[in-house]
C-alpha cells in the first residue's frame, strides 16, 4: 500500500484546527493537529471514505421549493452525481420535515428527506 499525506482544514466544529493525516504503507492511519478526537476521526476519514451530507432543493408540484438532505453522510464522490439526480424530483404535497423524498439515493443507503413542511 502506498503511503498517503494529506493536510486539511477540520470542519467539524468552528475552531478549525490544521490536520495532517498519514497513512502508512500498513494502511495504519495516524493524525496530527487536532484539538479532540473528533478531529482525529474526520481525518481518518477524509483519508479513508471521505463522505459529505448532500443539502440540496427540489421542486414541489404547486411549484414551491422545498429544502432537502440526505439522512446520512454519502461518498463524496458521488455528491454531484446525487444532486444532479434531484433535478429532476417533483414531490407532491403536503410534505413534513422528515419525510422520505428519494429513498437510498444511488444505493448509497441515505435517503433524501426534507427539511421544511410545506402544506
Ligand atoms: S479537531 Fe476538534 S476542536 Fe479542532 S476543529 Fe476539529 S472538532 Fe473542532
Amino acid at each position: 500500500m502506498e503511503k498517503i499525506t494529506k493536510t486539511m482544514t477540520c470542519i467539524v466544529c468552528p475552531i478549525g484546527c490544521s490536520l495532517t493525516a498519514v497513512r502508512d504503507e500498513n494502511g495504519n492511519v495516524t493524525v496530527k493537529g487536532n484539538s479532540c478526537p473528533r478531529g482525529a476521526k474526520y481525518a481518518t476519514s477524509e483519508l479513508t471514505n471521505p463522505v459529505r451530507t448532500l443539502t440540496s432543493v427540489v421542486r414541489t408540484e404547486n411549484g414551491d421549493m422545498l429544502s432537502v438532505k440526505t439522512s446520512e453522510p454519502i461518498p463524496k464522490e458521488l455528491v454531484r452525481e446525487a444532486a444532479k439526480a434531484l433535478a429532476g424530483v417533483v414531490v407532491k404535497t403536503p410534505v413534513h420535515i422528515g419525510d422520505v423524498i428519494v429513498k437510498d439515493i444511488l444505493g448509497t443507503g441515505s435517503d433524501i428527506v426534507a427539511t421544511k413542511n410545506i402544506p
